[in-house]
């Protein structure tokens, strides 16, 4: 099964990408640029990740007391990536980027996701560097960006402690100004920084020249207290290396010191750190004390960071999706060429013929089919939040923010969704293939194993719910929750007029209308606790609903393409969905708009 012939009908038969070349900052893009970018990441993906996905499982980073060491393959496929130009792809002709348009951009990177998604490329770096882009000064850019983008630095976002996770506000990591001067320093406002620092992808390496931590830390009121809350969290960065304002390395060790390499259940081609800012390992200038400069206003640091987490949580769904796509291609071709059981006749089954091949037995299709759906239409959603985020950056105004509130209600679905749902399809990838799925003889383990961090980093499925339910179906005067509403109610109305797909509108339509209903039911008392108790399957629900529309809108595409076996496939994906998968909305939005309270209620001791 090859990725590009779904890749190329999604980007150009659905969301007909050619026609963003019609706005002035795409002008020098066309069919041919598009296919070059896709062609080249195909490729260094197959060549340069592809073969290396176990090495990196199995050879996991280690520490040997100064450095931490890394397979050589993983070396040589970053340096293919930076090669590229891929983490600078979005970025401006004048800083060396190709103004490649964002949806372009994800599809690319697709590739290196299924490929191997551990070995990694560059998503924490491009994030953090247009994080700078945005919220830092002239110099910051210009010492800290470009040398991301270029790859001679590499980027991480600090967020966790130990004690901090889900709970950003509980942060405890201070920093305080360093020395009368501090506000004066050319990188930016200088700061002392202390504490420690859980789960850091990407925090220890020698990949890159250094290393940019953007670490969230809290300044001390005047009475030496951290201000509680998310109020009191401030940005910085902070390199490994010392750096002068010219982007030289000075020779000095920033006081960032190793704790340890946590040993993950899967994703184990990237280090995962904690890390200690200002014991005193490294002390500069004679002092402990992390050096670190402040990003944008004291205070507002989260708003800040934000801006990294929202894309971050597009390329973990797109993570997810493709380490679901990489089951599906794994066990569609285990099932084409596993003989295995013969097929039910009138009489029974004849044992004097000769096995048939799994994918011939109903059950299996099913379970490949489900992946299908899954993983496609999951896809479709990424791509299509990809081309809001252009729509965001360069539609006339009206219609960038109607791409901004859009966004705000599709991420938490974008980020969780294939999050669980691809990991399911990566279960029955495992089941497709009976025992031999459960050996390390075969790849699929693998893709479960690392898809299993998708829905606990980048805020856990709990988190995203609240947000979604506790937050962006509200926000606007529900007008993004409107905007979307719109959206599905433009393809049903289309759908209606198809007659294959009469029955599908209908069932969609009364989905979001369902929808609609239990959002109102959940808050009718104005209680959170009411409201919020039921707020993953209320996900569930509404990102089964997003699914089914992507799936509907996806298929009046392929609907109006000549006849082909991958036509072919497409709506039989949508008709799984629809009848399989669409129909569990109505058991997860009962206990929403009942405000069920069987778990909340229930006191600890009954456990
Ligand atoms: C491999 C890996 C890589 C990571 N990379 C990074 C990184 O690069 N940078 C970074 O900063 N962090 C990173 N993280 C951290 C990740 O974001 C956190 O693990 C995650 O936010 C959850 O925090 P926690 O582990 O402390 O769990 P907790 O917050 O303790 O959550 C435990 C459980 O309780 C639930 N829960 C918590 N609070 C609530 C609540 N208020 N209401 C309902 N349920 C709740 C959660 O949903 C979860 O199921 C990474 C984590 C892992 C495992």
């Amino acid at each position: 099964m090859s990725l590009r012939p779904t890749v190329d009908f999604l980007l150009h038969d659905w969301l007909h990408v050619e026609t963003l070349q019609q706005r002035e900052r795409f002008a020098d893009h066309s069919r041919e640029t598009f296919d070059a970018v896709l062609d080249t990441c195909e490729r260094i993906a197959r060549e340069k990740y592809a073969p290396f996905n176990r090495l990196v499982d199995t050879q996991e980073p280690h520490f040997d007391g100064e450095r931490v060491i890394l397979p050589q393959a993983t070396h040589d496929a970053q340096k293919a990536y930076a090669g590229s130009g891929m983490l600078s792809a979005a970025q401006d002709y004048e800083i060396g980027g190709m103004q490649l348009p964002y949806t372009v951009e994800a599809a690319a990177n697709a590739f290196f996701a299924m490929a191997s998604v551990s070995i990694g490329s560059g998503m924490l770096t491009t994030g953090n560097a247009n994080l700078l882009m945005v919220h830092g000064t002239e110099m910051q850019k210009q010492v800290f960006a470009l040398n991301e983008f270029s790859g001679r630095f590499s980027g991480t976002m600090c967020l966790s402690e130990p004690q901090a996770g889900s709970s950003l506000s509980d942060v405890s990591t201070r920093a305080v100004p360093d020395g009368a001067d501090f506000a004066d320093d050319p990188l930016g406002p200088r700061y002392r920084l202390k504490g420690n620092k859980m789960w850091i992808s990407a925090g220890e390496h020698e990949l890159t020249e250094n290393i940019i931590h953007l670490v969230l830390a809290k300044i001390p009121d005047e009475n030496g207290k951290l201000v509680p809350g998310t109020r009191g969290i401030s940005l910085f960065i902070v390199p490994k290396k010392m750096v002068n304002p010219a982007g030289e390395l000075t020779g000095e060790r920033n006081d960032v010191a190793l704790a340890g390499l946590n040993h993950k259940c899967g994703w184990r081609g990237t280090t995962n750190t904690l890390l200690n800012f200002g014991e005193g390992k490294y002390p500069v200038g004679g002092e402990t004390g992390a050096v670190g400069y402040l990003v944008g206003q004291a205070g507002k640091g989260l708003h800040c960071m934000f801006h990294m987490m929202n894309e971050a949580r597009i390329g973990v769904g797109m993570a997810a999706t493709m380490l679901g796509m990489a089951g599906y291609s794994a066990s569609l071709d285990y099932a084409r060429n596993r003989p295995q059981g013969r097929p039910m006749g009138p009489a029974g089954k004849d044992p004097a013929q000769p096995p048939v091949r799994i994918i011939e037995h109903a059950d299996v299709k099913r379970m490949l089919l489900a992946q299908k759906s899954y993983c496609e239409g999951a896809l479709a959603l990424e791509l299509y939040c990809a081309r809001l985020v252009d729509e965001q950056h360069t539609a006339e105004a009206a219609l960038a923010d109607d791409a901004r509130l859009l966004l705000e209600v599709l991420t938490p679905i974008a980020k969780s969704w294939p999050s669980e749902w691809c990991l399911e399809a990566n279960s029955l990838a495992i089941q497709v293939h009976g025992g031999y799925g459960y050996t390390r003889d075969f790849p699929v383990e693998q893709y479960w194993r690392d898809n299993r961090l998708n829905m606990i980093h980048e805020g856990t499925h709990g988190i995203q719910a609240m947000d979604l339910l506790g937050r962006k179906v509200l926000m606007e005067g529900g007008k993004g929750l409107s905007l979307l509403a719109g959206r599905i109610t433009d393809t049903t109305k289309q759908a209606m007029q198809v007659p294959e797909f009469t029955a599908h509108a209908k069932a969609l339509g009364e989905a979001l209308a369902q929808v609609g209903t239990a959002t109102r039911a959940a808050w009718s008392t104005g209680e959170p606790t009411d409201a919020l108790a039921n707020a993953v399957p209320y996900l569930q629900a509404f990102g089964h609903t997003v699914l089914a529309w992507v799936w509907l809108d996806v298929a009046l595409a392929a609907h109006a393409a000549p006849a082909s076996n991958a036509r072919t496939g497409r709506l039989a994906a949508m008709r799984f969905f629809f009848h399989y998968e669409l129909p569990k909305t109505g058991a997860w939005l009962q206990v929403v708009s009942s405000r069920d309270q069987t778990c909340a209620d229930l006191p600890e001791e009954a456990f």
